[in-house]
């Protein structure tokens, strides 16, 4: 009975360390061996617990590499897996008894430590980071910047405390010179600003704030208008008119996006719907965020809102960016297919920016790129550029698909373009985006008898 016992205390105590380890694992970042964020994420909001108790300091230290993706393009992702230990390594050294040490994803890391002479720290941690090492016998330097903010100064919870020190983190890194910087007051004032934004958002979508201007599209060969892209515009009550740079980022984060583009959709459809009635365009092409082509029934639903307006299928294209492609190939298809089987036709937009628009292009079925702004720049005066632009209009109109160039600003673009074979023209040289009343009346206008007024290609 004794030895049965003795069996199964030790078996008690077997799984009790296999429990731990489990527990351990699961909390441990596999390639430092450093805590990872969810670990991190608790151990934070314990910390400063203890610390609200005793009327303790905290400061968090953030720590973001630089310019580690081309490091790991360029060396491979193994070199890359061996620089990220290494200096998990630094980054434990560097810790103090009692600190908390974590990778918090890709090439993210962070401190917790008491708020003790933190400017020396924050030296002192990226001279460790910003050491050399020799990775398969070439020498790497990584450097680093690093984004401070502190309990209770700063922030009172760990949401704004990690917020905060990210937004430090961020002007470190954009801000030239220095490379870390901590939370002070210029920065709140930022965050407050942005905090009121994002309350008028959310109200300016339901108000009917954000409303869709248009942009020309225009067929080479005949320089007619033959369609218009929407670009959303927020018409700020006091800010006057913002464009999308300003709330289309901030609408991603806070999952406002989805409600933006159907508003402007369903705007759009109506007021171009008798455009395209009237023979006056034959495309509008709309921008769908890689967010709301996660939905697995965004196809569904889009063909559903679609035929509640009077704008034909055949009329409408969605522009989409790699960004989403790349996440999902399966789910991209699935939308491609069941859009193109009710003829609304997909766009691949800003063509030419990623390494991964080639595989798109070969492996899904689109029907339309838009070669970007930033390949259009120097064609027509730099003769590489010409040719490399020349060589992806081939590639892309071999695959069968059509070719919009984006941002074309002057003559020589123009003519250059048309010489290359490109199928549609879109930028400043023909028109800016404009708000619907404005397209309507240069819509009528180039229709009206007897001399069509055309927009002209040189
Ligand atoms: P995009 O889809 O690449 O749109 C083209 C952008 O280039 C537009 O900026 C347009 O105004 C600008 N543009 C057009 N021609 C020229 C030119 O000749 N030169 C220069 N320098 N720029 C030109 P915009 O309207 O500020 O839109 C920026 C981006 O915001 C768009 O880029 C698109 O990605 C996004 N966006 C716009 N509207 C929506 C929307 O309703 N929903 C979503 N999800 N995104 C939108
Ligand atoms: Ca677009
Ligand atoms: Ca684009």
């Amino acid at each position: 009975m004794s030895n049965r016992l003795a069996e199964l205390t030790a078996r008690v105590a077997e799984l009790e360390a296999e429990r731990a380890l489990t527990l351990r694992l699961a909390q441990t970042d596999s390639l430092t061996g450093l805590m990872n964020r969810g670990a991190f994420t608790s151990g934070l909001c314990e910390r400063l617990e203890e610390a609200r108790a005793h009327g303790g300091s905290v400061a968090l230290i953030v720590i973001d590499l630089d310019r580690f993706k081309t490091l790991n393009d360029t060396l491979g992702h193994h070199a890359g897996d061996l620089l990220l230990a290494e200096l998990g390594q630094r980054l434990r050294e560097e810790a103090k008894p009692g600190d908390m040490a974590a990778r918090l994803g890709g090439d993210e890391f962070a401190l917790v430590t008491d708020d003790v002479e933190i400017a020396g720290r924050a030296e002192r941690l990226l001279a460790g980071l910003s050491q050399p090492q020799t990775i398969y016998g070439r020498t790497v330097s990584p450097g680093a910047s690093v984004g401070v903010a502190r309990f209770p100064r700063d922030a009172q919870d760990a949401a704004d405390l990690q917020r905060y020190a990210d937004m430090a983190l961020y002007r470190a890194k954009t801000g030239g010179g220095r490379r870390w910087s901590a939370f002070d007051a210029e920065l709140r004032q930022a965050s407050e600003q942005r905090r009121t934004l994002e309350a008028e958002l959310r109200r300016a979508i339901p108000a009917g704030e954000i409303v869709p201007w248009f942009q020309p599209i225009i067929d080479t060969m005949t320089s007619r208008m033959v369609g218009v892209e929407v670009l959303a515009r927020w018409n700020h009550p006091e800010q006057g008119l913002l464009s999308p740079a300003a709330f289309v980022p901030m609408a991603e984060e806070l999952g406002l996006i989805r409600s933006i583009d159907e508003a402007v959709f369903e705007a759009a459809c109506a007021r171009t719907a008798p455009w395209v009635a009237e023979g006056l365009i034959e495309v509008v092409s709309c921008n769908v965020s890689p967010r709301d082509l996660m939905d697995p029934a965004f196809s569904r639903k889009l063909i559903k809102r679609l035929s509640a307006t009077a704008l034909p299928a055949t009329a409408l294209t969605v522009e989409i960016t790699e960004t989403f492609l790349l996440q999902d190939m399966g789910l991209a298809r699935r939308h491609i297919e069941r859009l193109a089987a009710t003829g609304i036709n997909v766009a691949l937009d800003d063509f030419g920016t990623g390494y991964s628009n080639l595989r798109a292009l070969m492996h899904l079925p689109i029907q339309t790129v838009k070669l970007d702004r930033s390949l259009i720049d120097d064609v027509g005066r730099d003769p590489r550029v010409s040719k490399l632009v020349a060589a992806m209009l081939h590639a892309a109109r071999s695959l069968g698909a059509r070719i919009v160039a984006e941002g074309v600003e002057d003559e020589g673009q123009a003519l250059f373009l048309r010489s290359a074979g490109c199928d549609r023209m879109q930028g400043y040289f023909f028109a800016r985006p404009m708000p619907a009343d404005a397209m309507e009346a240069m819509l009528r206008d180039a229709a009206e008898p007897p001399t069509p007024r055309r927009v002209a290609v040189g």
